[in-house]
């Protein structure tokens, strides 16, 4: 067994993990400030995303939450508290 080829192997996997989700580009709906991930948002299908927001808030039940009914959050997710 060749250890260092293994390792090797496992290096560039770790690599090719790294690339792929170390930074991963979360934007903010500004429609509904709803944090998403590609280019379009999937809860309102806007595409006015920026990445500039603070906050977070991650909805689990939105029935069940004053924070969701005041920020008129619908869906299960997380969301952007302030958007710029
Ligand atoms: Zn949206």
């Amino acid at each position: 067994m060749d250890t260092a080829a293994d390792f090797s192997q496992a290096r560039r996997e770790a690599k090719a993990l790294i690339g792929e989700w170390g930074m991963p580009r979360e934007k903010a709906c500004r429609e509904c400030k709803r944090i998403v991930t590609g280019n379009k948002c999937d809860n309102c299908g806007s595409t006015n995303l920026t990445p500039h927001f603070s906050g977070l808030i991650v909805v689990v039940s939105p029935e069940h939450s004053e924070v969701a009914k005041l920020l008129g959050i619908t869906k299960p997710g997380r969301y952007a508290l302030k958007v710029e």
